[in-house]
């Protein structure tokens, strides 16, 4: 059977690059091998329902370039695709739970769930549900039942076979013992199944073959195996992602910087370099590659090159990579991409003395924003260096013979350009008698303002002879 795999994103606000790596990898999965690629959307817990985190998720996986068979938007045979809309299916099977004795009602009220954490707290012992509920005789939960006590529903954790074990496809196997494990509560007392319970139901049904996520679900796999035991049904095979981690080393977190995928568009990242970034958070294709495109990945991918060692999220090699990726593009192809953060006067300009510009900025953006940074030397005319470190650099006695020999030499040129520019610098030279190093910083400096950048000449003949003339008097009188 092709394999099904999903993404369960519960919309409690933006798509963190976590679950965008998650997402990859189960696409990049169903694309390798024919499988079925599908989106659930896990909102059983209300409260942390977020106002439009359904939308976001929708446009950030959109935009990243990574398409479903089945889901909200799309349907399928295997629907609805919102858990909130499922509620009667998770409903049905708590009931099967609860009649085959697996399940059984707990009355307890959170001031008796604190006081028992606390005491469990005090005495040093693991804090877990205690088992209490369990223990009432069948006549006493029908009078709690009767009297309309609320309650939630848990499933029973079976302490009697051993350890659990998950056979992991990333991890092999892994033992859990079932005094690590609580009771879970599997409905809550607003008739909402929690995560285990619908995940699991869900899967199933949805003939989910490959459950891969991040590997902070794998302590809730065991309860997820016992509620398929239950339930008489052949679990999935679990694949769990390594854990992605700041450069310190600690778990991945927003206090560190950017974790939603859409800062990384909104800072002009391309989609391509994030996506190919994240791929590599756990996979490698086994030698040295790095550069890869969406559909190189949809062929290299495998699970058996997954690893279990924590990914740490880099963001210089981000920026590495979106530099190579833009290298990459077109300048055409560019100048689209480019268009959310292009400076008004630059769009007011011809639109072939812009894609110059943009052609001799192209190798040096990290990041699509830096675009008006990088044009600022064409854009901004009266513009003018001013790191003390940099004018003492241009009023030396032998820069301002420089600047002097340009002008003189320049005067008589029609215009300057890349042809030319080379010649009239060999007579700069000659007449300054300056060579080498102390003629060239000096004139860049006082032409494109920085010391590092685009080709002089090039960004001589975009600029135009007067522009230049104008840049090379104002050095001079620094
Ligand atoms: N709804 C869970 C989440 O938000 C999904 C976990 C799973 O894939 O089983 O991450």
């Amino acid at each position: 059977m092709a394999p099904r795999v999903r993404f369960a994103p519960s919309p409690t606000g933006y798509l963190h690059v976590g679950g965008l790596r998650t997402c990859l990898f189960n696409f990049l999965f169903a694309r390798s091998c024919g499988g079925t690629m599908i989106l659930r959307f896990e909102d059983t817990d209300q409260t942390r329902k977020v106002e439009g985190a359904e939308e976001n998720l929708l446009s950030s996986l959109a935009w990243a370039g990574i398409t479903f068979d089945e889901g909200p938007t799309q349907g399928g045979g295997f629907g609805p695709y919102v858990q909130s809309q499922r509620l009667p299916v998770y409903k049905e099977h708590v009931e099967t739970l609860l009649s085959q004795g697996d399940a059984y009602p707990c009355f307890c009220t959170e001031e008796e769930l604190t006081a028992m954490r606390e005491d469990q707290i005090k005495k040093k012992r693991p804090t877990r549900y205690d088992g209490r509920c369990r223990r009432l005789s069948a006549g006493e939960v029908q009078a709690k039942l009767a009297a309309g006590t609320p309650h939630v529903v848990r499933m029973k954790i079976v302490h009697s076979q051993g350890d659990y074990q998950v056979n992991d496809l990333i991890r092999g196997p892994v033992t859990f013992s079932p005094s690590q494990i609580d009771d879970q509560v599997i409905l809550k007392t607003d008739g909402f199944p929690t995560y285990h319970l619908a995940s699991v139901v869900d899967d199933h049904l949805m003939e989910i073959t490959h459950v891969i996520r991040g590997e902070e679900w794998l302590p809730s796999t065991p309860k997820h195996l016992q509620l398929y035991q239950y339930f008489g049904w052949t679990p999935p095979q679990f694949a769990h992602l390594p854990l992605l981690l700041n450069p310190d080393r600690s778990k991945l977190s927003k206090r560190q910087g950017d974790v939603a995928t859409e800062e990384f568009k909104e800072k002009g990242y391309l989609k391509e370099a994030l996506v190919n970034f994240v791929a590599l958070l756990g996979w490698n294709p086994g030698d040295e590659r790095e550069l890869f495109s969406m559909d190189q990945l949809v062929q290299e991918f495998s699970l058996e090159r997954v690893g279990k060692a924590g990914s740490v999220f880099d963001l210089a090699k981000l920026g590495w990579m979106n530099q190579q990726h833009i290298k990459g593009l077109t300048v055409e192809a560019l100048m689209e991409r480019l268009d959310p953060w292009m400076p008004l006067e630059a769009k007011a300009l011809d639109p072939a003395l812009l894609l110059k510009m943009v052609t001799l900025v192209k190798d040096s953006l990290v990041q699509l924003s830096d675009i008006g940074e990088k044009l600022g030397l064409f854009l901004n005319p009266s513009a003018q260096v001013q790191d003390p470190a940099l004018v003492a650099l241009m009023t030396t006695p032998e820069a301002k013979a420089v600047f002097r020999a340009f002008l003189e030499e320049a005067a008589p040129l029609e215009q300057l350009n890349g042809q030319n520019f080379g010649e009239l610098m060999k007579g700069v030279a000659k007449k300054s008698e300056v060579k080498g190093k102390g003629l060239w910083v000096p004139m860049r400096l006082a032409i494109t303002l920085a010391e590092h950048g685009p080709e002089l000449p090039l960004v001589a003949e975009i600029l135009g002879k007067a522009t230049c003339l104008r840049r090379v008097e104002q050095a001079l009188a620094l």
